[in-house]
C-alpha cells in the first residue's frame, strides 16, 4: 500500500510529468463522446499504434452516432477487419442504435446509463466520461492495473485483488483534473511502467513506490501460474464450381468470430485424416459432397484461450445445393469480390494464396 499523505504530491507529480511527457493521440484533441468512446473501445484489447489509423477511417466512415446506428452490420464488421475480438464492433453497432433510440442520439453522462450500453465495462466508461466531460470516474485497465500493483506492492496477483485496485484508483484520481490524470496514469503504464524493464529512474512516482523500493518491480505484478492453452487442428475448404466460384459462409452472430465470412472447415477429430474431416465437416455443415484437393496452405493463429492451425486444401463441388445448417449464410463468390466481405485474420492468408495462385 501507498501512504494515503502521499496522494497529493502522486497526482502533481504525474500531471507535471504528463504535461511535458504524453503522447499526443488523436482521440485527445476532441471532446466529442462518440469519438472517445470509439476510442476507447478500439484500444480495450488493441495497442495504440495499430489503433490509430482504424480510428481515423472510422470516423471518416461512421462521423456520427447516427451514421453508425443506420450503417449495415456487414459495413462495421469490414471496418473493423484486423482489430480482431468481432464481438466490440457488433456492440458498438448495436449501442449505437440503443443511443439514438433510448438518448435520442446524445451520448449519456451517468456512469449507470453509460454502463448499460453493450460492450461497456465500468473502465471503459470511466475513461469515456473522464475524457469526454472531464467527470472524476476512475478506471482501471491492464496498465493502470501494472502501475497500480507496483506501486502499492499489491500481495496477490491483480485478477484476485479487484476490488481493491479499484479502490487505490478511485483514491487517487486527481478531482479537479481528473481527464488529465486518468490519461496520464495510462501513458504513465504505457511508456514508462512497462510490462517488463520498467524505467523506474524516468518515473514521477519512483519517490513512493513500493515495489521499486524494495527493489520488487520484476517480480509484480504478481502472476497466476499458467496452464498451457489448447492447440485446435482444423481442416478447411477451398470449394470450387465449375463456374470458377468460390464457396464462403457467414458465422451465426454470436459467439467468437460471429457475423465474419469464413472458409468452410471444422475440427479434425482424434484419428481423422485432414481430407476426411474436411468431406465429413462439409457434408456436416453444408450438405454437399465434394472431392478433396491440393494443400494449398497451413495458417497458424493465436486466439486469447486457444491456438489454431488450420489445414487448408482446394476442393471442388461435386452434388448438392449448399445449405446454411450450422452457419447464417452460404454464398458462391467471384476470387476477385472476396475483398468486400470481412474475414478474420487468419483467413486473409488464405485469400492472399488463393489470388496468387490464380496468377501463376
Ligand atoms: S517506480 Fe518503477 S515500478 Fe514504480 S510505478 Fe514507477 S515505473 Fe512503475
Amino acid at each position: 500500500m501507498f501512504p494515503a499523505a502521499a496522494i497529493p504530491e502522486l497526482r502533481r507529480s504525474l500531471l507535471a510529468w504528463y504535461g511535458q511527457q504524453g503522447r499526443d493521440l488523436p482521440w485527445r484533441q476532441t471532446r466529442d463522446p462518440y469519438a472517445i468512446w470509439i476510442s476507447e473501445v478500439m484500444l480495450q484489447q488493441t495497442q495504440v499504434q495499430t489503433v490509430i489509423p482504424y480510428y481515423q477511417r472510422w470516423l471518416e466512415r461512421f462521423p456520427t452516432v447516427e451514421v453508425l446506428a443506420i450503417a449495415d452490420l456487414n459495413a462495421v464488421l469490414k471496418a473493423w477487419e484486423g482489430l480482431g475480438y468481432y464481438s466490440r464492433a457488433r456492440n458498438l453497432h448495436r449501442a449505437a442504435q440503443q443511443i439514438v433510440t433510448e438518448h435520442q442520439g446524445r451520448f449519456p453522462e451517468s456512469a449507470t446509463a453509460v454502463e448499460a450500453l453493450p460492450g461497456i465495462g465500468r473502465t471503459t466508461a470511466g475513461g469515456i466520461l473522464s475524457a469526454a466531460f472531464n467527470q472524476p470516474q476512475a478506471i482501471l485497465d491492464g496498465n493502470v492495473k501494472r502501475v497500480l500493483a507496483r506501486l502499492g506492492a499489491l500481495p496477490l496477483p491483480p485478477a484476485r485483488a479487484i476490488a481493491q485496485l479499484w479502490q487505490w484508483s478511485e483514491a487517487l484520481i486527481d478531482p479537479d483534473q481528473p481527464r488529465d490524470f486518468n490519461q496520464a496514469i495510462m501513458d504513465l503504464g504505457a511508456t514508462i511502467c512497462t510490462p517488463r524493464k520498467p524505467v523506474c529512474d524516468r518515473c514521477p512516482w519512483s519517490f513512493a513506490c513500493a515495489a521499486y523500493n524494495t527493489q520488487m518491480t520484476e517480480q509484480l505484478p504478481l502472476r497466476e501460474a499458467s496452464s498451457p492453452i489448447p492447440h485446435k487442428q482444423i481442416g478447411v475448404a477451398v470449394i470450387w464450381n465449375d463456374r470458377g466460384q468460390i464457396l464462403i459462409d457467414q458465422r451465426k452472430p454470436e459467439g467468437l468470430l460471429g457475423g465474419l465470412w469464413e472458409f468452410p472447415g471444422g475440427k479434425i477429430e482424434a484419428g481423422e485424416s485432414i481430407e476426411d474431416c474436411i468431406r465429413r465437416e462439409i457434408q456436416e455443415e453444408l450438405g454437399i459432397a465434394i472431392a478433396v484437393g491440393d494443400h494449398l496452405i497451413s495458417v497458424d493463429h493465436t486466439y486469447t484461450h486457444f491456438r489454431v492451425t488450420l489445414h487448408v486444401h482446394y476442393c471442388q463441388h461435386l452434388e448438392g445445393e449448399p445449405q446454411a445448417i450450422e452457419c447464417a449464410e452460404v454464398r458462391w463468390v467471384e476470387p476477385t469480390e472476396l475483398s468486400e466481405f470481412a474475414f478474420p485474420k487468419a483467413n486473409q492468408q488464405i485469400i492472399t494464396a488463393i489470388l496468387k495462385s490464380k496468377v501463376q
